[in-house]
């Protein structure tokens, strides 16, 4: 049986919801279900990156 090493457990820093496991996954942007925050998540081996999205983007391309 695997012991699930090397997953991340993703939860919601504001509220603590998990969001959820993953070993390695990039997402852009994830809505907390709970707390209606937005996030990008960034989890490779070794590494978890969470950071709000404050949807601020500039749109001049
Ligand atoms: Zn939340």
């Amino acid at each position: 049986m695997a012991r699930g090493t090397g997953k991340y457990k993703v939860a919601c820093p504001v509220c603590g919801k998990p969001l959820f496991t993953s070993a390695t996954a990039e997402i852009d942007d994830i809505c907390c279900p709970k707390c209606r925050t937005r996030y990008a998540v960034k989890v490779e081996t070794g590494t978890l990156q969470i950071r709000e999205n404050e949807l601020q983007y500039s749109a001049d391309e």
